[in-house]
């Protein structure tokens, strides 16, 4: 799935994730936005979970999406900061990063 971001109808803004108001003016009218790609500002491992059996580290990664909004995405391998990535959601609402 694409990754989707919320435009405010009013003054532009975009947000993620969704809020009931819009933090720059106060409106409550968005549309959406497809969001495909986005750069590495930071990125760690989690070597160890707690609560699940689950084995291997997982790798997350804040990214400035192309549209605005930082969000945390997961990664198959490690990122390096300023990385361009490429940007979904899969089936259990998580958001994947792909090196390009
Ligand atoms: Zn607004």
């Amino acid at each position: 799935m694409k990754l989707e971001v919320l435009r405010c109808a009013a003054c532009g803004t975009t947000l993620f994730p969704a809020r009931y108001l819009c933090p720059a003016c106060g409106g409550a009218q968005w549309t959406k936005q497809a969001v495909a790609h986005g750069t590495v500002l930071a990125a760690t491992v989690v070597s160890h979970r707690v609560g699940t059996s689950e084995p291997g580290a997982v790798h997350l990664a804040s990214v400035r999406t192309d549209a605005g909004p930082v969000v945390i995405a997961r990664l198959d391998v490690a990122a390096r900061k300023g990385e361009t990535v490429s940007l979904e959601v899969d089936e259990e609402s998580r958001i994947l990063a792909r090196a390009l």
